[in-house]
């Protein structure tokens, strides 16, 4: 039986251009009238986690940062630094196309930046060699401290609700979601979702971008 959904937003719940699915918010209020707690878990900064959670009226902890800031009931728990992301980013900034992105004044656990995709591969193995790693939400470039990730947003909630794996459905579409789509919970994705989580996915919907929630929803009976 599921008890918690953790979604992801960008491409999942919206379109390319981020627009929301209305279809999407409409069958997430009808699961949580279903007493089903709903959680996101995004690469988007914890401002806008927020106006989500208003909005649509999440009724579950909401995760910025890929996992490393989570806003529940009203209060703010910061589960990494971003002293070191922000270190790395200045320095490949001097040497590579890497520019930073404007919704950084509002990150507190990680940066994001741009690049163009030649760096991609030094960029890459230089973030490793500072403790840290980069990944692609394919609307940003995110540069993340070791073990930061959805999989440790869903690892918390687990202990939160003490519930179990069987009791947990993901809902993600790009590489940014591969950590929780790792783990032994149940696994759903949008058509549009990357090869690599469609591979890792239970179930596959056949509609894209938001459209494939009520769909998801139905197969797992939670409608
Ligand atoms: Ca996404």
């Amino acid at each position: 039986m599921i008890k918690l959904i953790v979604l992801d937003v960008d491409g999942t719940l919206t379109d390319k251009a981020r627009k929301i699915s209305l279809n999407a918010i409409e069958n997430i209020r009808k699961v949580i009238s279903n007493d089903i707690l709903v959680s996101l878990v995004s690469g988007n900064v914890i401002p806008v986690m927020f106006g989500l959670k208003t909005y649509i009226g999440i009724n579950g902890p909401v995760f910025g940062e890929n996992g490393g800031i989570m806003l529940n009931n009203s209060e703010i728990t910061h589960f990494f630094s971003k002293n070191l992301p922000k270190q790395f980013l200045n320095e490949i900034s001097r040497t590579t196309s890497a520019r930073e992105m404007f919704t950084n004044q509002w990150r507190e656990t990680s940066v994001a930046f741009t690049m163009d995709e030649e760096d991609r591969e030094a960029v890459s193995k230089k973030a490793v060699e500072k403790g840290l790693y980069i990944v692609d939400s394919k609307f940003a470039w995110h540069i993340m401290n070791r073990g930061q990730n959805k999989a440790f947003a869903v690892e918390y909630l687990k202990k939160l609700y003490d519930i179990d794996n069987s009791n947990i459905l993901v809902i993600g579409d790009s590489d940014n979601d591969l950590s929780m789509f790792e783990l032994n919970v149940h696994r759903a994705s949008p058509s549009n979702a990357s090869s690599s989580i469609r591979n890792l996915s239970e179930y596959v919907s056949e509609y894209p971008y938001g459209n494939e929630i009520g769909d998801i929803f139905e197969h797992y009976h939670l409608l």
